[in-house]
């Protein structure tokens, strides 16, 4: 099975000048070759035209929960029902492939499992996934009140336990959690080093939520792989990240979505007051103060030329699954090149994932995931949205053919 994709523009996710009515010649779901303009069409293939389009890696959402069910209207049905969570997230993967988000990393939730198998075996259209399977903190601690979603572990033993839990289940990756909206810090370094070290030592990465300061810097002295948030991060901070190679994933999106909801609650409510005694209003000061840094954060790791890999987390009920080209405009808003955003989508992504000999960039022998669509992203990262295609493992998944069956 052999396809030649016509591409207008073809940006191949390495970050060069993109290359015009290039083809991308497809078998067995990988790249066999990259066709220059005015090459020939081997024989014996098929050929889809798209060089009305601009070409892009497959996207890649390095930070998802994909059966986050919490900001759903009804959760007592997803407190009672596996199957309703399950439904929760085939949809959100679907949704999230039909966007041109090809791969997801799914850092901890209770079905990632079975979502990641059901997509492989073709039960499922859906983004592939790479799943931490549950997240790891201490008692108590942040995402602790996640039902089936998180593990809690005290103590270096405990952490090194949980660790070989999740390896056990068949997790690609592992997650720790180690601050909430405060200034403490959750995990003590020695559980931290602990579960580094036993990940590492299996061969699996870690990622690490960490939004303030004091547990930023105890993650990156850990040696975790990539840092998710990483909100209020210090300059000494950034040296010791670009030092250490630690990818920064700043889920900008996740805050802003949540500053908005908070100033329209404050506004609602009865000056606020009301608000500011819920679960989540509590916490107002912390959503508008991250909001404020946000540009200023990014920019400084942006300069200090830090390895930025986009990924978007849960947010508001609101808000999309997975709102990865949201992120990718904030992006773009706050200095960074279209190129650049996109390679961290791609590229940079599938390295933070350790997939780089298989994702990332449309390249002789990676696996055939790319996304079409209408208009240059180069002008415009918002033409990433006009998707008319996206091909994944070499098929072509959307428009999503309808799947149907003859009973004889
Ligand atoms: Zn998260």
């Amino acid at each position: 099975m052999a396809t030649v994709y016509r591409c207008g523009l073809l940006i191949d996710g390495r970050g060069e000048e993109p290359l015009r009515n290039a083809s991308i010649f497809v078998e067995s779901g990988r790249v066999k070759e990259v066709l220059l303009a005015g090459s020939g069409v081997p024989e014996g293939v098929d050929v889809v035209d798209l060089s009305g389009c601009a070409v892009v890696p497959g996207l890649i959402d390095m930070h998802v929960h994909c059966d986050y069910w919490y900001s759903q209207p009804n959760v007592a049905e997803y407190l009672e029902s596996d199957a309703m969570v399950a439904c929760l997230a085939a949809r959100n993967i679907r949704f999230s492939l039909e966007r041109g988000i090809t791969t997801l990393r799914d850092v901890s939730s209770g079905v990632g499992l079975q979502m990641r198998r059901a997509v492989q075996m073709g039960h499922l259209p859906g983004s592939r996934i790479f799943t931490a399977a549950k997240g790891i903190c201490m008692t108590g601690g942040h995402g602790s009140s996640i039902i089936r979603g998180v593990r809690e572990a005290d103590g270096p033993e405990d952490v090194r336990k949980a660790v070989r839990e999740q390896v056990k289940a068949g997790a690609d990756l592992i997650k720790l959690l180690s601050s909430h909206r405060s200034e403490t810090p959750e995990f003590r370094q020695e559980e931290l080093d602990a579960g580094v070290d036993e990940a590492h030592r299996l061969g699996y990465r870690v990622a690490c939520h960490a939004g303030i300061m004091p547990s930023s810097k105890m993650a990156v002295l850990a040696g975790v792989d990539t840092l998710e948030h990483g909100t209020h991060l210090t300059d000494e901070a950034r040296e010791m990240m670009a030092k250490a190679g630690t990818y920064l994933i700043p889920t900008m999106i996740a805050y802003h979505s949540m500053a908005e909801a908070t100033r329209r609650m404050l506004q609602q409510s009865d000056s606020g007051g009301d608000y500011r005694r819920t679960t989540l209003g509590k916490y107002a000061d912390w959503w508008l103060k991250t909001d404020d840094m946000l540009e200023s954060q990014f920019r400084k790791a942006a300069a200090m030329g830090l390895k930025i890999a986009a990924g978007t987390d849960i947010v508001i009920p609101e808000v999309e699954f997975a709102p990865l080209h949201t992120e990718m405009e904030m992006m773009v808003k706050f200095g960074y090149g279209e190129l650049k955003t996109i390679c961290a989508a791609t590229r940079v992504a599938s390295e933070a994932l350790g997939k780089s000999q298989d994702l990332g960039t449309i390249e002789k022998g990676k696996i055939a995931d790319f996304v079409a669509v209408e208009g240059s992203p180069l002008d415009d990262i918002s033409n990433l949205r006009k998707v008319k295609m996206v091909v994944k493992d070499g098929r072509v998944e959307v428009p999503v053919p309808v799947p149907y069956y003859r009973w004889s």
